[in-house]
């Protein structure tokens, strides 16, 4: 049967350009810091693709920090004790957006007790004046988690906003961008630290960045014990998946976002004809290729197997890191009840999706919801 992946939000498949990047890497499989000239080789990979990504986020190569991921990028980030300009600097509270992923909404390095969470609105973006009263009353300098956009529901962060507030009140702006990253140009995002991964935009797992764009910052390591990445992350670098994370980023030319984006629009004015089908966060700017719809009466854990049975690759909204199906979050910081969240479904599409593959899933979607329903009527 033809297997048609809707996922790309979990992880993108693996492009051609970074599995070639990746092999050529694995075959010469050597140490960055060893001195001979088979480390020298490893090391041009790692500082070459260094320097692609450091374009891709529009700061300098020196900024960026390789990590396993997105998660241990957070988890460096969001650490009560950084160095500005040279002078010790600790905050005392960490302020997050109510829908960030779990590796920022458990506070990184913080206390559970320092974690404070913004409110949304009913679309799931960050309120702003409750941002800037909640930095307002904190009294000392904090910092501050939004993401560029959600995993989950597409929808875009006011991330310009957000900098403007935070740098008012004085403080640090870490924004975790790993779905807007290769989905739109972010090399001008203003925040102090970004996190990207690799796995999202079609390359390896197990290798993200986090971007210092504040060049005046300095983060305390996570991982002690050795010299990379300028003793800001110890340990051996992984340099086959970095030369793949790069092949990625070289090949997600933002022009593959106008075929994504025409192509979502023509998969929700296919389902929204479909009786009961609404899509989260249509008010919101979204990402180009995320669509999060709400199916009224059908749990996202009948439907998501039955599409899995006709091919169909997708997530539950809520899907969490286990594979269950869990409460959301973030529909629930958007006050959505628990009854329309039980029927959320994530379709995300990428630089592999076709326009049959939006045909055929959206075929997919109308046998699972009328088989359900004649279920629910024969019962
Ligand atoms: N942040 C966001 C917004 C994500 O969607 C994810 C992955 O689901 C992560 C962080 C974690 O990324 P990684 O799998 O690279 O640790």
């Amino acid at each position: 049967m033809r297997r048609i992946y809707l996922d790309h939000n979990a992880s993108s498949p693996l492009r051609p350009s970074a599995r070639d990047a990746m092999i050529a890497a694995l075959e010469k499989g050597m140490n960055a810091s060893s001195v001979h000239d088979e480390g020298r080789q490893a090391r041009f990979l790692i500082e070459d693709a260094r320097a692609a990504v450091a374009d891709a986020l529009g700061t300098d190569a020196e900024a960026v920090i390789f990590t396993s991921g997105a998660t241990e990028a957070n988890n460096l980030a969001l650490t009560p004790q950084m160095t500005l300009s040279g002078s010790d600097v600790a905050f005392e509270k960490l302020f997050v957006s109510a829908v960030e992923h779990p590796c920022v909404l458990e506070g990184g390095r913080f206390d559970a007790g320092q974690v404070f969470q913004v409110p949304v609105n009913s679309n799931g973006i960050i309120d702003l004046t409750a941002l800037e009263d909640m930095l307002g009353s904190a009294g000392g300098r904090a910092l501050v988690s939004v993401m560029a956009a959600n995993n989950e529901t597409g929808v875009l962060q006011p991330v310009e906003d957000v900098a403007r507030i935070v740098r008012e009140k004085g403080g640090i702006f870490h924004c975790d961008a790993v779905q807007l990253f290769g989905r739109a140009d972010i090399s001008g995002l203003d925040a102090d630290l970004v996190t990207v991964s690799s796995h999202k935009i079609g390359g390896p797992f197990g290798v993200g960045v986090l971007a210092v764009r504040n060049r005046g910052l300095q983060i305390r390591p996570l991982i002690r014990g050795g010299g990379q990445e300028r003793n800001q992350r110890a340990g051996t670098e992984n340099a086959p998946a970095i030369a793949g994370f790069a092949a990625a980023v070289r090949s997600a030319a933002l022009d593959e976002i106008g075929e994504i984006t025409y192509m979502r629009d023509a998969f929700e004015t296919g389902v929204s004809d479909l009786p009961g089908v609404s899509i989260a966060g249509s008010e919101a700017c979204r990402l180009p290729n995320t669509s999060l719809i709400l199916v009224d009466g059908v749990g996202a854990e009948t439907a998501l197997i039955g599409l899995d049975l006709q091919g169909v690759a997708v997530s539950s909204g809520s899907a969490c890191s286990s594979g269950k199906v869990g409460q959301s979050h973030v529909l629930a910081a958007m006050g959505v009840g628990t009854g329309t969240a039980a029927g959320a479904l994530r379709f995300s599409f990428g630089w592999n999706t076709t326009m049959d593959d939006i045909n055929d899933a959206v075929r997919a979607l109308e046998r699972v919801i009328s088989r359900a329903r004649d279920r629910q009527s024969a019962a």
